[in-house]
């Protein structure tokens, strides 16, 4: 629990939010800021700021509920799609520093599908595979 995290309000019950799902580890709740109408975040309870401090067993019950959160956000608002996004740190778009995972419903051409599009790759162009089988090495060591 951290007293200047927004997130930790919301778990604590100290913020309003519109919650969606809750259980012993997990909170799910509505986007105060939506990408589109239905967006939805899912955070554990516990601060834990980004992917590389949140424990893997939490980490696993909080993709249970991603997933079933995904599915009952695309039945309520009949969306076309979704897209799963978690950001960390600063320079990735991360701005509240409690571990969280979006859960965005999509529709054909909507206003977000340039960014999604970019970051999923269909904007660059093809690696070397050289380079890419250096960089994996590479990865694969720090495994
Ligand atoms: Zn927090």
């Amino acid at each position: 629990m951290n007293e200047n995290c927004r997130f930790c309000m919301i778990v604590s019950k100290k913020a309003k939010a519109s919650i969606v799902h809750e259980d012993d580890n997990v909170l799910a709740f509505m986007d105060l800021h939506p990408a589109n109408v239905g967006h939805t975040l899912v955070i554990p309870r516990e601060h834990h700021e980004t992917i590389y401090d949140i424990p893997e067993k939490l980490l696993a019950n909080l993709f249970s509920v991603v997933k079933r959160v995904s599915v009952a956000v695309k039945k309520s608002v009949d969306a076309k799609g979704i897209s799963i996004l978690q950001s960390n740190e600063r320079d990735a778009g991360q701005s509240v520093r409690h571990f969280h995972v979006h859960v965005i419903p999509r529709f054909r051409g909507d206003a977000i599908s340039k960014f999604i599009g970019a970051m999923l790759g269909l904007g660059f162009k093809k690696a070397e595979r050289q380079k890419l089988d250096e960089i994996a090495k590479e990865i694969k060591q720090n495994l």
